[in-house]
Protein backbone atom coordinates (compact mmCIF):
# COMPACT_ATOMS: atom_id res chain seq x y z
CA UNK A 1 0.00 0.00 0.00
CA UNK A 2 2.59 2.67 1.04
CA UNK A 3 6.32 2.48 0.15
CA UNK A 4 9.17 4.91 0.67
CA UNK A 5 12.64 4.37 -1.14
CA UNK A 6 15.33 6.71 0.48
CA UNK A 7 13.01 9.56 1.71
CA UNK A 8 13.83 12.55 3.50
CA UNK A 9 11.92 15.63 5.17
CA UNK A 10 14.26 18.17 7.13
CA UNK A 11 13.34 21.55 8.58
CA UNK A 12 15.42 24.75 8.32
CA UNK A 13 15.34 27.05 11.61
CA UNK A 14 17.03 30.25 12.25
CA UNK A 15 20.80 28.39 12.37
CA UNK A 16 19.80 24.28 12.31
CA UNK A 17 18.67 21.86 9.46
CA UNK A 18 16.69 19.37 11.74
CA UNK A 19 16.45 15.95 10.01
CA UNK A 20 12.80 14.37 10.85
CA UNK A 21 13.03 10.97 8.13
CA UNK A 22 16.20 10.75 7.32
CA UNK A 23 17.10 8.68 3.57
CA UNK A 24 13.95 6.20 5.22
CA UNK A 25 12.60 3.09 3.51
CA UNK A 26 9.82 1.40 4.21
CA UNK A 27 6.64 -0.79 2.81
CA UNK A 28 3.44 -0.77 4.59
CA UNK A 29 1.22 -3.10 3.36
CA UNK A 30 -2.56 -3.21 3.21
CA UNK A 31 -4.04 -5.03 6.38
CA UNK A 32 -1.02 -3.84 8.40
CA UNK A 33 -2.03 -2.27 12.15
CA UNK A 34 1.92 -0.82 12.82
CA UNK A 35 2.59 0.76 15.58
CA UNK A 36 5.47 3.57 15.50
CA UNK A 37 7.43 3.54 18.72
CA UNK A 38 10.72 6.22 19.15
CA UNK A 39 11.76 9.17 21.84
CA UNK A 40 10.16 13.03 21.59
CA UNK A 41 11.29 14.46 18.33
CA UNK A 42 12.64 11.31 16.21
CA UNK A 43 10.30 12.74 13.26
CA UNK A 44 7.40 9.86 14.41
CA UNK A 45 4.88 12.90 13.66
CA UNK A 46 6.52 13.93 10.89
CA UNK A 47 6.23 10.28 9.02
CA UNK A 48 2.34 10.30 10.13
CA UNK A 49 1.67 13.63 8.56
CA UNK A 50 3.81 12.36 5.26
CA UNK A 51 1.76 9.22 4.90
CA UNK A 52 -1.07 11.29 5.27
CA UNK A 53 -0.28 13.82 2.36
CA UNK A 54 -0.20 16.83 5.09
CA UNK A 55 3.47 17.40 4.64
CA UNK A 56 5.26 16.29 1.47
CA UNK A 57 8.93 15.40 1.21
CA UNK A 58 12.33 17.23 0.13
CA UNK A 59 13.84 13.98 -1.45
CA UNK A 60 13.20 10.28 -2.13
CA UNK A 61 10.44 8.39 -3.87
CA UNK A 62 6.52 7.56 -2.08
CA UNK A 63 4.45 5.62 -3.46
CA UNK A 64 0.93 5.51 -2.32
CA UNK A 65 -1.72 2.85 -3.99
CA UNK A 66 -0.05 2.79 -6.49
CA UNK A 67 0.16 6.38 -6.89
CA UNK A 68 3.65 8.45 -6.87
CA UNK A 69 2.81 10.98 -4.64
CA UNK A 70 6.34 12.80 -4.37
CA UNK A 71 5.53 13.70 -7.98
CA UNK A 72 1.88 14.79 -7.10
CA UNK A 73 0.66 18.61 -7.06
CA UNK A 74 -0.59 19.30 -3.58
CA UNK A 75 -4.09 19.27 -5.14
CA UNK A 76 -3.68 15.56 -6.25
CA UNK A 77 -2.36 14.84 -2.71
CA UNK A 78 -5.52 15.84 -1.56
CA UNK A 79 -8.17 13.91 -3.60
CA UNK A 80 -6.02 11.03 -2.79
CA UNK A 81 -6.28 11.93 0.94
CA UNK A 82 -9.93 12.54 1.19
CA UNK A 83 -10.55 9.15 -0.90
CA UNK A 84 -8.37 7.14 1.44
CA UNK A 85 -7.38 8.51 4.67
CA UNK A 86 -8.76 8.70 7.87
CA UNK A 87 -6.88 10.68 10.93
CA UNK A 88 -6.95 10.08 15.09
CA UNK A 89 -5.18 12.60 16.63
CA UNK A 90 -4.05 12.88 20.37
CA UNK A 91 -6.68 15.69 21.00
CA UNK A 92 -9.27 14.65 19.13
CA UNK A 93 -9.42 17.84 16.48
CA UNK A 94 -13.34 17.85 17.37
CA UNK A 95 -15.15 21.07 16.25
CA UNK A 96 -16.45 22.63 20.05
CA UNK A 97 -19.12 24.73 17.83
CA UNK A 98 -20.55 21.25 16.32
CA UNK A 99 -23.01 18.27 18.14
CA UNK A 100 -21.53 15.05 17.74
CA UNK A 101 -23.25 14.16 14.70
CA UNK A 102 -22.87 17.16 13.31
CA UNK A 103 -18.97 17.05 13.86
CA UNK A 104 -19.21 13.09 12.48
CA UNK A 105 -21.44 14.45 9.43
CA UNK A 106 -18.89 16.90 8.35
CA UNK A 107 -16.65 14.73 6.13
CA UNK A 108 -19.84 13.06 4.54
CA UNK A 109 -20.34 16.85 3.44
CA UNK A 110 -17.14 17.66 2.06
CA UNK A 111 -17.56 13.93 0.17
CA UNK A 112 -20.82 15.40 -1.18
CA UNK A 113 -23.18 12.69 0.02
CA UNK A 114 -27.01 13.09 -0.24
CA UNK A 115 -28.97 14.16 2.87
CA UNK A 116 -30.98 11.07 3.71
CA UNK A 117 -27.59 8.48 2.86
CA UNK A 118 -25.29 10.97 6.03
CA UNK A 119 -27.56 10.37 7.89
CA UNK A 120 -27.49 6.73 7.73
CA UNK A 121 -23.88 6.56 7.53
CA UNK A 122 -23.70 8.88 10.39
CA UNK A 123 -26.35 6.80 12.50
CA UNK A 124 -24.41 3.79 11.80
CA UNK A 125 -20.87 5.01 13.28
CA UNK A 126 -22.58 6.54 15.95
CA UNK A 127 -23.90 3.11 17.03
CA UNK A 128 -20.20 1.40 15.83
CA UNK A 129 -18.19 3.22 18.54
CA UNK A 130 -21.46 3.45 21.24
CA UNK A 131 -22.11 7.01 21.61
CA UNK A 132 -25.53 7.81 19.97
CA UNK A 133 -26.80 8.84 23.48
CA UNK A 134 -24.66 11.59 23.03
CA UNK A 135 -25.32 12.35 18.99
CA UNK A 136 -26.85 15.73 20.63
CA UNK A 137 -24.15 16.75 22.57
CA UNK A 138 -21.26 19.41 22.11
CA UNK A 139 -17.73 17.30 22.41
CA UNK A 140 -17.08 19.48 25.67
CA UNK A 141 -19.65 17.93 27.67
CA UNK A 142 -18.14 14.25 26.86
CA UNK A 143 -15.49 12.49 28.79
CA UNK A 144 -12.30 12.33 26.48
CA UNK A 145 -12.90 8.79 26.12
CA UNK A 146 -16.52 9.72 24.28
CA UNK A 147 -14.41 12.32 22.42
CA UNK A 148 -11.95 10.17 20.94
CA UNK A 149 -14.40 7.35 20.15
CA UNK A 150 -16.24 10.69 18.31
CA UNK A 151 -13.18 11.81 16.67
CA UNK A 152 -13.02 7.60 15.68
CA UNK A 153 -16.05 7.85 14.11
CA UNK A 154 -15.41 11.23 12.43
CA UNK A 155 -12.57 9.35 11.15
CA UNK A 156 -14.13 6.23 9.53
CA UNK A 157 -17.81 7.50 8.51
CA UNK A 158 -16.16 7.45 5.25
CA UNK A 159 -14.35 4.21 5.27
CA UNK A 160 -11.22 5.23 4.45
CA UNK A 161 -8.30 1.84 3.46
CA UNK A 162 -5.80 3.36 5.62
CA UNK A 163 -6.37 4.87 9.19
CA UNK A 164 -3.57 7.50 10.99
CA UNK A 165 -3.70 7.73 14.24
CA UNK A 166 -0.89 10.19 16.08
CA UNK A 167 -1.06 9.35 20.04
CA UNK A 168 -4.96 7.88 19.83
CA UNK A 169 -4.27 7.39 23.98
CA UNK A 170 -1.63 9.86 24.95
CA UNK A 171 -4.74 11.65 26.87
CA UNK A 172 -6.95 8.90 28.01
CA UNK A 173 -6.68 7.16 31.42
CA UNK A 174 -6.48 3.28 30.93
CA UNK A 175 -9.88 2.37 30.89
CA UNK A 176 -10.39 4.56 27.86
CA UNK A 177 -7.25 3.17 26.10
CA UNK A 178 -8.08 0.09 26.62
CA UNK A 179 -11.63 0.44 24.53
CA UNK A 180 -9.59 2.92 22.11
CA UNK A 181 -7.55 0.27 21.25
CA UNK A 182 -9.75 -3.03 21.09
CA UNK A 183 -11.67 -0.26 17.96
CA UNK A 184 -8.74 0.61 16.56
CA UNK A 185 -8.20 -3.34 16.57
CA UNK A 186 -11.52 -4.49 15.28
CA UNK A 187 -11.26 -1.63 12.55
CA UNK A 188 -8.15 -3.45 11.45
CA UNK A 189 -9.41 -6.84 11.47
CA UNK A 190 -12.21 -5.47 9.47
CA UNK A 191 -9.83 -4.54 6.85
CA UNK A 192 -8.80 -0.96 7.26
CA UNK A 193 -4.42 -0.75 7.44
CA UNK A 194 -3.75 1.16 10.73
CA UNK A 195 -0.62 3.01 11.47
CA UNK A 196 -0.45 4.68 14.73
CA UNK A 197 2.20 6.93 16.70
CA UNK A 198 2.22 5.52 20.50
CA UNK A 199 3.76 6.51 23.65
CA UNK A 200 2.44 3.33 25.32
CA UNK A 201 4.61 0.15 24.49
CA UNK A 202 2.04 -2.25 26.04
CA UNK A 203 -0.05 -1.16 23.10
CA UNK A 204 2.11 -2.66 20.53
CA UNK A 205 0.15 -6.38 21.04
CA UNK A 206 -3.12 -4.77 19.66
CA UNK A 207 -1.07 -4.32 16.53
CA UNK A 208 0.70 -6.67 14.08
CA UNK A 209 3.63 -5.07 13.45
CA UNK A 210 5.93 -2.24 15.28
CA UNK A 211 8.59 -0.40 14.30
CA UNK A 212 11.10 2.09 16.33
CA UNK A 213 12.31 5.59 15.51
CA UNK A 214 15.35 7.11 15.96
CA UNK A 215 16.62 10.51 14.73
CA UNK A 216 14.14 9.41 11.34
CA UNK A 217 15.50 6.18 10.99
CA UNK A 218 13.60 2.86 11.25
CA UNK A 219 16.26 0.96 13.92
CA UNK A 220 13.68 -2.15 14.49
CA UNK A 221 11.07 -3.62 12.76
CA UNK A 222 9.18 -6.40 14.21
CA UNK A 223 5.97 -8.10 13.68
CA UNK A 224 3.36 -8.45 16.34
CA UNK A 225 2.10 -12.37 17.02
CA UNK A 226 -1.28 -12.93 16.96
CA UNK A 227 -2.89 -13.68 20.26
CA UNK A 228 -6.96 -14.51 20.99
CA UNK A 229 -8.50 -11.35 22.17
CA UNK A 230 -8.87 -12.71 26.12
CA UNK A 231 -5.43 -13.26 26.32
CA UNK A 232 -4.53 -9.68 25.15
CA UNK A 233 -6.54 -7.62 28.14
CA UNK A 234 -4.79 -10.47 30.58
CA UNK A 235 -1.14 -9.52 29.44
CA UNK A 236 -1.63 -6.06 28.19
CA UNK A 237 1.41 -4.78 30.33
CA UNK A 238 4.71 -5.00 30.26
CA UNK A 239 5.12 -8.10 28.66
CA UNK A 240 5.21 -7.28 25.32
CA UNK A 241 8.86 -7.84 24.49
CA UNK A 242 8.08 -11.74 24.76
CA UNK A 243 5.13 -11.22 22.32
CA UNK A 244 7.24 -10.08 19.13
CA UNK A 245 8.66 -12.24 16.32
CA UNK A 246 11.83 -11.11 15.59
CA UNK A 247 11.80 -10.47 11.59
CA UNK A 248 14.52 -7.99 9.97
CA UNK A 249 16.67 -7.00 12.54
CA UNK A 250 17.13 -10.84 14.44
CA UNK A 251 18.31 -10.45 17.92
CA UNK A 252 17.48 -6.86 18.49
CA UNK A 253 15.60 -6.05 21.04
CA UNK A 254 12.87 -3.63 20.89
CA UNK A 255 12.71 -1.01 23.73
CA UNK A 256 10.93 1.49 25.17
CA UNK A 257 11.07 4.81 23.73
P1 LIG B 1 7.95 13.33 17.26
O1 LIG B 1 6.52 13.31 16.78
O2 LIG B 1 8.64 12.02 17.17
O3 LIG B 1 8.08 13.91 18.63
P2 LIG B 1 8.32 15.31 15.15
O4 LIG B 1 8.07 14.58 13.90
O5 LIG B 1 7.23 16.18 15.66
O6 LIG B 1 8.79 14.29 16.29
O7 LIG B 1 9.61 16.21 14.97
C1 LIG B 1 10.85 15.70 14.48
C2 LIG B 1 11.85 16.83 14.45
O8 LIG B 1 11.48 17.79 13.46
C3 LIG B 1 11.94 17.60 15.76
O9 LIG B 1 13.28 17.97 15.97
C4 LIG B 1 11.06 18.80 15.51
O10 LIG B 1 11.49 19.89 16.31
C5 LIG B 1 11.26 19.06 14.04
N1 LIG B 1 10.05 19.64 13.43
C6 LIG B 1 8.86 19.02 13.26
N2 LIG B 1 7.98 19.81 12.63
C7 LIG B 1 8.62 20.99 12.40
C8 LIG B 1 8.27 22.23 11.77
N3 LIG B 1 7.04 22.42 11.25
N4 LIG B 1 9.21 23.21 11.73
C9 LIG B 1 10.44 23.03 12.24
N5 LIG B 1 10.85 21.88 12.82
C10 LIG B 1 9.97 20.87 12.92
MG1 LIG C 1 4.70 13.76 17.78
Amino acid sequence: MIKFNQVSRSFIGDEVETVAIDEMNLTINEGEFLSILGPSGCGKSTLLNVLGMLDSIDTGEFSFLENPVDKYSEQQRARLRKQHIGFIFQNFNLIDELTVEQNIELPLYYHKVAKTERKRLVDAVLKRVDISHRRKHLPAKLSGGQQQRVAIARAIVTNPDLILADEPTGNLDSKNSTQVMALLQQLNQEGATIVMVTHAPEHIIYGTRVIELLDGKVITDHLVKEKPNSQIEKEAVGVYSKEIDSTADQGVEVTCG
